[in-house]
């Protein structure tokens, strides 16, 4: 029984700003808008979330 991945998609999260998979664990950033923490996979969408949370902490709204 060989498994030639070893990802573990539990332990992602997509970043706000651009949409890229990223792994909380080695994310370039994170920010906490109305008790959500977001994950960043670089500081310039971390800075683009900052100049403007609401357009992507609440992308359903
Ligand atoms: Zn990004
Ligand atoms: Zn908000």
């Amino acid at each position: 029984m060989h498994h030639d991945h070893d990802h573990d998609s539990a332990a992602t999260a997509v970043d706000p700003v651009c949409g890229m998979t990223v792994d909380p664990a080695t994310a370039a950033a994170t920010r906490e808008h109305d008790g959500v923490t977001f994950f960043f996979c670089s500081l310039g969408c971390a800075k683009a979330f900052d100049a403007d949370p609401h357009r992507y902490g609440h992308p359903t709204a």
